[in-house]
């Protein structure tokens, strides 16, 4: 066996042992297991929390040796490198999916997938969560990225977030504590785990929000290429553009790296067409900023997150 592997290995044994019942540890996981692009090379130590006590135990444990862990949802915004990520990887689950109506407020685990959330309030006849219905993350990276369509965004309904900050403490943040904007929150800038989100709703007529997300969901799947494997839009929205139209009307719609394609549906969103690696999809993200950046003289900013290493 490598250096490399026995060190994981090494690793994921002291982890198992210091969390014991309260995770599963999984050595050398592929991470394209884990994405919704399908890509990504191994993580050396990739473990499902399942409560808090042992998520804030793994946090410390790690921090006090100097690698803090990466923290994923569903993996919907992430593009992981072809060589892995070292150290640990933490998948939220067990109590973290957990969802519940408490008047106009919903609570959910940082773990629960945005549908099921979103489908919940509509049950429970409570509007504002309609925009979030195709949106294919977990409430956590939803929370990380305010993500947003069709006029929504999480800014709009998140009342208050349970976090684990750095050094280890529980504490809960209000919306003005969040610093949201478009595909940012204050969370971005430092090390901390979302573990629990509240949101502020409103009662409503349950038919008509059901409504509401039906046509969202018929909108969405006419416009994206939701047959194929992808990470949503690739590239945040310039001021006064749209990236799908310019993309298009640069000719490259359709070009191919290796397995990654710009979308023939939506020149905004890059799709594995099979056995894509990530250098293919950072090559073909660097092919369609250059040629933006000539044809338009405008910066494409990513907005999926690139992880890991080479
Ligand atoms: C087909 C498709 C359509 C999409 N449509 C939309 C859309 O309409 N609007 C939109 O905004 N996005 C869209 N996306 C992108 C994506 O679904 C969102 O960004 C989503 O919010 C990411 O959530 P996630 O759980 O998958 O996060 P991940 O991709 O797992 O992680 C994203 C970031 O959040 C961080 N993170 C995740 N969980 C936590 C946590 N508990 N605590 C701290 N940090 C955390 C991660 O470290 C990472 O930096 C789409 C993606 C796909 C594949």
């Amino acid at each position: 066996m490598d250096e490399k592997k026995l060190a994981a290995q090494q690793l994921c044994q002291r982890i198992q042992r210091l969390l014991g019942a309260d995770a599963s540890v999984y050595c050398w996981e592929p991470m394209s297991r884990h994405t919704t692009f399908g890509i990504g090379g191994p993580a050396d130590c990739f473990v499902e929390v399942k409560t808090e006590q042992a998520l804030r135990r793994l946090w410390m444990d790690c921090c006090r040796k100097g690698h803090e862990p990466l923290i994923i949802g569903a993996g919907s915004n992430l593009l992981v490198r072809d060589g892995g990520i070292r150290g640990v990887v933490v998948k939220l689950t067990g109590v973290f999916s957990a969802v519940e109506v408490v008047g106009e407020r919903v609570l959910a685990g940082a773990a629960a997938a945005l549908k099921e959330v979103a489908s919940t309030a509509c049950m429970a006849g409570l509007t504002g969560l309609e925009f979030a219905i195709g949106i294919p993350g977990s409430i956590g990276g939803a929370v990380y990225m305010n993500a947003g369509a069709y006029g929504g965004q999480m800014a709009d309904v998140v009342d208050r977030v349970r976090v684990l900050t750095e050094d280890g403490d529980y504490c809960e943040w209000s919306q003005k504590d969040l610093g949201f904007d478009y595909r940012r929150s204050s969370l971005q800038d430092g090390s901390h785990v979302i573990v629990r989100v509240a949101f502020g709703l409103h009662s409503g007529d349950a038919e008509q929000i059901k409504a509401t997300m039906e046509d969202y969901t018929l909108r969405r799947a006419a416009k994206q290429p939701l047959d194929l494997p992808s990470a949503g839009s690739v590239f945040k929205r310039p001021p006064g553009h749209y990236v799908g139209a310019m993309v298009e009307a640069a000719g490259l719609k359709g070009v191919r790296v290796g397995g990654a394609q710009v979308s023939e549906k939506h020149a905004g969103f890059i799709v594995n067409r099979g056995g894509a690696s990530a250098k293919d999809v950072l090559e073909l993200i660097e092919l369609v900023q250059t040629e933006i950046r000539k044809k338009y003289a405008v910066d494409l900013e990513t907005e999926l997150k690139v992880v890991g290493e080479d």
